[in-house]
């Protein structure tokens, strides 16, 4: 018989293998950081983590959950609404995963110092399988804080939010195993101003209120409980509203749509109505905003260290790239102006990383009783989320680009859906321009958060760079307590996170890390336009480095070699 040549044109050549079987949590700057924060105790389960999340199989996972979009069921055969979604099973993988390794709220039952910091540690690694389901992870998370405000409610409710079983189902939350929290609080008219909320809150005679009206973002709609905004007679108001009541009916909350969005296709973000469901309230009625604040600010930090974690990602599977793709006889990290890429996109990734995890020791000993720390997160929470989350699209991008055209292919590496989730964390939980605004608000409103950011920042006075650009800041602060700045809020925003990542990577990273950081990024305002002519700084696109690096050391921190 003849064989068929059709097959047989050409050797496949220079291709990189996927890049799997690697630790994930083989990160210096992470682990380094983790050990400061105090939970050296949790590195095993970091490794054991990271090997999971760089296993071919769960990238399988990743690529099923994400080509098999959830479905919205809103009736069953018989034409009740049951308004449920339908997920991959790899969705329900990932999720087990998540929570069996306590990334959601399993931190508010783990008495040890650093437990927060350990989560954060294994979020930033698991992200890196897969981000969309980190969403109702995060929620969770988020949720407790803001649900102590109502002492029963959290007795009833906190045991299984901290349960490390996952339990998916249209389920009495009570007779579950485990549950999940979301929230609702973005409506038509507006989500920045929640203020502006129209959905009804009625008492209903017994502690509960009947809540009527809508949700225009209602992410994870699959979850158990939702914290809800609602305008009771009191004010804007926080209440606890379950999917299904403790008698096993269901709550009159309806799916009307789920969203066709950019970025994860894994998760559902839902569209829901109110028709006199039913909810409890949590804090007092009419301090809607200060209670649900809570649970903001644990899910900012979850945006910032989501965000680090898709710039690790992608920095790494760029570096990986490029250290075994060749391109005219040389692998293309060895020629100059790749080299120059890459390692910048690694003194990102490294500044990310190593402001992350101590933002999390600051939430970790917050937690705790430290007022000091709390001052130190108010504001350089805001200004990290403004300023680590608005860089991700451009990091991941850049980093995009270095696998030339197979970075632009789905099946190739997870490099497009990296880029398509990346501006998502600048958006929720307050875009950019709300989120530097409320560095400006800490600024005006928590005077001791000036004095702990600067006190954080001059423990790196002995670097000269470092201490320059304290000084700077440190006058730049003044004005900005004194002013309406509100013009100047995103540059302010920027300058802080900037200083405090030179000063933190001045303390602890290696030389040639801090000495790139630094001479690359302070000093000069490539972003003002006040320069002129090509100019390094954190303005300007990257691989413009500066001459006299030791650029090799600082490639050895991204450069992955699966096993
Ligand atoms: C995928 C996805 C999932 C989401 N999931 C949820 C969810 O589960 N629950 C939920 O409640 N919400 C959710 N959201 C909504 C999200 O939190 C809001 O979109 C966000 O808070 C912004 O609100 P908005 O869309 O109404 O924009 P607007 O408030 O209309 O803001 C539009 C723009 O104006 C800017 N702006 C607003 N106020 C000011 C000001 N004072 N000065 C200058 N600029 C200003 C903002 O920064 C933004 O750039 C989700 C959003 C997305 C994209």
């Amino acid at each position: 018989m003849t064989q068929s040549r059709r097959h047989a044109t050409h050797e496949v050549l220079n291709q990189v293998p996927p890049l799997v079987g690697y630790d994930v949590a083989d990160d210096a700057a992470l682990l380094g950081a983790v050990r400061r924060e105090g939970c050296d105790w949790a590195e095993s389960e970091l490794h054991e983590l990271g090997l999971l999340a760089g296993t071919a199989a769960t990238q399988e996972q990743a690529r099923l959950a994400n080509v098999s979009k959830p479905v919205l069921r809103t009736h069953d055969s018989r034409g009740y609404r049951i308004d449920e979604v339908d997920f991959h099973p790899s969705w329900h993988q990932l999720m087990g995963t998540a929570v069996s390794h306590g990334l959601h709220a399993a931190p508010w039952a783990d008495g040890r110092p650093g437990a927060h910091v350990a989560r954060a540690a294994k979020f930033l690694i698991w992200t890196q399988a897969e981000a969309g389901h980190g969403c109702p992870i995060s929620m969770t998370y988020a949720s407790v804080p803001a649900l102590r405000h109502n002492q029963d409610l959290a007795a009833r409710y906190e045991p299984l939010l901290t349960s490390v079983s996952y339990d998916p189902g249209l389920r009495a939350p009570e007779g579950k195993a485990g549950l999940l929290a979301g929230m609702a609080m973005t409506e038509k008219q507006g989500g920045s101003d929640v203020r502006a909320n129209t959905t009804t809150a009625a008492p209903a005679g017994d502690g509960s209120y009947l809540l009527t009206g809508h949700k225009w973002f209602c992410s994870a709609p699959m979850c158990d409980l939702f914290l809800v905004l609602a305008q009771a007679p009191e004010g804007l108001t926080c209440f606890l509203l379950p999917r299904v009541l403790p008698d096993g009916s269901r709550n009159a909350m309806y799916i009307q749509r789920l969203k066709d969005k950019l970025g994860n296709c894994s998760n559902a973000s839902a569209e829901v109505e109110y028709d006199a469901a039913v909810a409890w309230p949590v804090g007092e009625p009419g301090r809607g905003v200060p209670t649900i604040i809570n649970m903001v600010s644990a899910t900012r930090l979850d945006c910032v260290l989501g965000s680090a974690a898709a710039i690790r990602q992608a920095t790494v599977i760029a570096a990986s790239y490029a250290s075994l793709r060749q391109a005219f006889g040389t692998p293309l990290i060895d020629h100059p102006a790749m080299t120059g890429v890459t390692a910048d996109l690694t003194l990102e990734s490294e500044a990310a990383t190593t402001l992350a995890i101590r933002l999390a020791g600051a939430a970790d000993r917050a937690a705790r009783g430290d007022a000091a720390e709390a001052a130190l997160l108010r504001v350089a929470l805001p200004a990290a989320k403004y300023w680590i989350c608005k860089r991700t699209p451009m990091i991941t991008a850049e980093a995009l680009e270095c696998l030339g055209g197979n970075g632009y292919v789905e099946d190739y590496s997870p490099m497009p859906r990296v880029l398509r989730d990346s501006p998502l964390n600048s958006i929720w939980e307050g875009s950019g321009n709300v989120t530097a605004l409320d560095v400006l608000r800490a600024l005006t409103r928590t005077p001791d958060s000036a004095d702990a950011l600067l006190a954080e920042i001059d423990l790196a006075g002995g670097d000269p760079r470092a201490a320059a650009a304290g000084a700077s800041l440190r006058e730049v602060l003044k004005e900005a307590q004194g002013q309406d700045g509100q013009r100047q809020a995103r540059r302010l925003a920027g300058q802080i996170t900037v200083t405090l990542q030179a000063c933190l990577l001045a303390r602890y990273a290696p030389a040639p890390i801090s000495d790139a950081f630094s001479s690359s990024r302070l000093g000069t305002d490539g972003a003002s336009g006040s320069s002129p002519g090509p100019v390094t700084g954190p303005g300007t696109p990257f691989g413009s480095l500066p001459d006299g690096l030791d650029l090799a050391a600082i490639l050895a921190r991204s450069v992955v070699t699966a096993r």
